[in-house]
């Protein structure tokens, strides 16, 4: 049997209790629970985590979660036997969940001033709806992929002088951002309140929307993004569950004007997360979550208004996270301001990625009494184009 110690300075305590999706040599994916520096497997609390995703144990809904999450804390903080308990060096991770749609939104007005400033010079930076709607696009739910797994350079049509031109993207960049997993379905035809996040939402990731901006910004106009940002999203892969974030609760920043009723919430909340982003090593930008415009549950009721359903292991991501400052921004495209304003990285300077370059994305978050709540990493290198 196991006792797990856990340091003080851990981001992995019993506040914490991230799942994810792991195997060890010659062993099948099961879930698991990260405390500390180890992954401990939980088949044996419930058979529903023998399962190669969290899917099934997430469409079991609330009250469930919090069940569980006390019989874990349960067995955690006890002796465990020695073949449930792996150092988390040790273990392969995979998807955490099946995503089943992907959406992303563009939540940041800080991220979004400086796009329109960028993409649209000399006109507002907002687009009229932008103050009252968090808008968004359907992303590629198939090309979501783990922390970890190489991301290939995407070709496609770039803008040219006179006409377009065919070729490897030149400026390749990422987006830092946080994603929420559906856990508890939702109808068609019944829209989810702003005030029933918390039954809906199993928890939170973090994600990388990798954006070729040049093919983007030759497509974008006038339905959204498509090919600049279907090629890869990469997410870490613990799930942090919303039942550890109750510390990290912020208000969001004051809404001017008022959002439509549907978009109002009894006590709207945001996340203190703070991320971090390096760039091969070197710590490029520190992005704070709770600058965020629009809040989570505002996202989901605005995703579902019209009637849409939500499934088990669906994602939407927040959009780029920026805060006010130069050092806050989530994108290289804002960060070395469209490629005019370089950044040194490990005394080079840079803009855009260049094959063979790795990005990690870090978060914590407040937990109870001074601790602090790990996501883990989101990362992945940059491989030559085919
Ligand atoms: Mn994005």
């Amino acid at each position: 049997m196991t006792r797990i110690e856990i340091p003080d300075d851990s981001l992995y305590g019993h506040a914490n209790l991230p799942y994810g999706v792991f195997s060890t040599p010659g062993t099948s994916p099961r879930v698991g629970v990260r405390v500390a520096d180890t992954v401990v497997d939980l088949t044996a609390v419930d058979p529903v985590f023998a399962a190669p995703s969290l899917n099934p144990f997430m469409a079991q809904g609330h009250s469930r979660w919090v069940e569980v999450r006390e019989q874990i804390l349960d067995l955690v903080a006890g002796e465990i036997p020695d073949a449930a308990v792996h150092p988390v060096d040790a273990v392969t991770m995979h998807m955490p969940f099946e995503v089943a749609d992907y959406v992303d939104f563009y939540a940041s007005e800080h991220h979004a001033s400086n796009l329109g400033r960028l993409f649209r010079p000399g006109s507002e930076p907002l687009m009229p709806n932008w103050k009252h709607l968090p808008v968004g696009y359907h992303g590629r739910a198939g090309t979501v992929v783990p922390s970890g797994t190489g991301i290939v350079r995407p070709t496609g049509q770039r803008k040219g002088e006179d006409s377009p031109t065919f070729g490897e993207s030149r400026r390749l960049d990422i987006e830092a951002e946080v994603g929420f997993v559906v856990g508890t379905p939702s109808p068609l035809g019944t829209p989810v309140g702003a005030d029933d996040f918390d039954e809906r939402v199993f928890g939170v990731v973090l994600v990388n929307d990798w954006s070729a901006r040049d093919i983007q910004a030759w497509e974008y106009v006038p339905l959204g993004p498509f090919l600049g940002k279907s090629f890869a999203t990469s997410i870490s892969p613990w799930v942090v569950p919303l039942l550890a974030l109750e510390a990290a609760r912020v208000a969001t920043p004051p809404q001017d004007p008022e959002p439509l009723p549907y978009l109002r919430e009894k006590n709207p909340w945001g996340l203190d997360l703070s991320l971090e982003i390096t760039w091969n090593g070197q710590v490029v930008s520190r992005p704070p979550y709770r600058e965020m415009y629009w809040s989570p549950a505002q996202m989901l009721a605005h995703m579902t208004v019209n009637g849409a359903s939500s499934r088990t292991g669906d994602l939407f991501a927040s959009g780029t996270v920026s805060g006010p400052e130069k050092d806050q921004r989530g994108a290289f495209i804002e960060l070395t301001w469209g490629g005019k304003e370089p950044v040194t990285v490990n005394g080079e300077p840079r803009t855009f990625l260049e094959d063979g370059d790795e990005v990690t994305i870090t978060a914590t978050a407040p937990g109870p009494s001074g601790t602090r709540i790990g996501f883990g990493e989101v990362t992945g290198r940059i491989l030559p184009a085919h």
